[in-house]
């Protein structure tokens, strides 16, 4: 890596799309959910904070060099963005340009946001974290938001008073994989936690004045444990109360030991309808809760099932009836539709001519002949 390239990992939630990602740890701590292979071959490491404070030295040198194409004004359009593509075109170093690009990109989106990778970076000591937060900000006082991802069992290990310091030294938000809240499905998937610990580690986070984003994956158990998946997971957020709740339907990877159990006939995959119903039952159970349900992945079939658990609950409740009434084989195109991304939501399929709709039954009809499962983006789903 040249002198003056910094690290930048792989994974990062679609919310921060927009934020400087800093690479704090490399790697899970964990490594062993039947579902993921993320880091399966990464040996985790966690940097030392003089290596990190060294990585946001260097993007501070590459910002410096971007902001010589900052004109006078506010908009994202006050910049020569010309005059640093030139300047990346010209670049030998592969690495030096990935860095100024990454820089450049984030500045022009405004440079308020900041995402500490990777898999668990509250793995760091709190006060190596909390040195990591405040140089950063230090350095780049323009910061509005920090977030970062965190393991529920590992959070389980901190109280609130230790959140607070976090909070106090510039940690906005954590994203945590809770998956699910069910006990029996946390054990099919090695989640390696308990719905006890997730409580307590999301009770603490919130009283620490940390916001709370925790991921719940429709399916992820199997059918036979569906319902228990909706249910573990309505318990969870009513005892938390989540700032949000991010939908990541399961679609099953092959190279995974998930996928393994369902070749061998162990574990039996829940159609997309079951993954609907899932979330369905997550919205009717939660109670009292401020909590925002967001669908902000394409894997997800109904993108527009959104909004404050509470507050928009009958609007996202007639979200779903709406695809669950059409007829089953409308839904299976609409699935076929979603799956092939030629539809968004339920009004894009209602625009079709019947001819098109015919011309989708019948393919739909031949996937079926192949075994009622298809393959999208290299996972495994299964219609109705
Ligand atoms: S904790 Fe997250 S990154 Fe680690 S194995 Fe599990 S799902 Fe993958």
């Amino acid at each position: 890596m040249s002198e003056k390239a910094f690290r930048i990992g792989p994974i990062r939630p679609p919310s921060e799309a927009n934020s400087l990602l800093i690479q704090v740890t490399n790697g899970c701590t964990w490594n062993k959910c039947r579902f993921c292979q993320l880091y399966r071959h990464t040996k985790f490491k966690a940097y030392s904070a003089d290596s990190i404070r060294a990585d946001i030295d260097n993007i501070a040198y590459w910002a410096e060099r971007v902001r010589m194409y900052a004109r006078k004004g506010t908009s994202a359009f006050a910049w020569d963005i010309e005059g640093i593509n030139a300047e990346l075109s010209n670049m030998t170093d592969a690495d030096d340009r990935q860095c100024m690009y990454t820089v450049a990109n984030w500045l022009i989106a405004g440079g308020e946001n900041v995402f500490l990778q990777d898999g668990n970076s509250t793995a760091l000591s709190s006060g190596r974290l909390s040195d990591v937060l405040l140089y950063l900000r230090q350095v780049f006082p323009q910061i509005k938001r920090i977030t970062s991802y965190g393991r529920a069992e590992n959070l389980s290990r901190s109280t609130a008073e230790e959140f607070a310091e976090l909070k106090a030294a510039g940690l906005d938000r954590i994203h945590s994989g809770f998956e699910t809240g069910s006990d029996a499905v946390l054990q099919r998937i090695n989640k390696g936690v308990t719905q006890e610990q997730q409580i307590r580690a999301g009770r603490a986070i919130k009283a620490g004045g940390i916001e709370l984003s925790i991921y719940f994956m429709p399916g992820v158990g199997g059918k036979d444990l569906s319902e228990t998946n909706a249910e573990g997971t309505a318990e969870v957020i009513n005892a938390v109360n989540p700032d949000f709740v991010r939908v990541r339907t399961a679609a099953i990877k092959p190279g995974t030991e998930l996928y393994q159990d369902w070749q061998e006939g162990k574990f039996e995959l829940c159609s997309d309808d079951d993954k609907v119903r899932e979330i369905r039952r997550v919205i009717e159970l939660a109670s009292g809760v401020d909590t925002y349900i967001v669908s902000d992945h394409m894997i997800n079939l109904l993108q527009n099932v959104e909004g404050n658990i509470t507050a928009d609950r009958e609007e996202m409740l007639q979200r779903i009836d709406d695809y669950l009434d059409q007829p089953e084989a409308d839904r299976r195109v609409f699935q076929l539709l979603r799956r092939t991304l030629r539809a968004y939501d339920l009004n894009d399929m209602k625009r079709l001519s019947a001819a098109e709709l015919d011309a989708l039954r019948a393919e739909v009809v031949k996937e079926n002949e192949l075994g009622w499962t298809v393959r999208m983006n290299g996972y495994i789903c299964r219609y109705v």
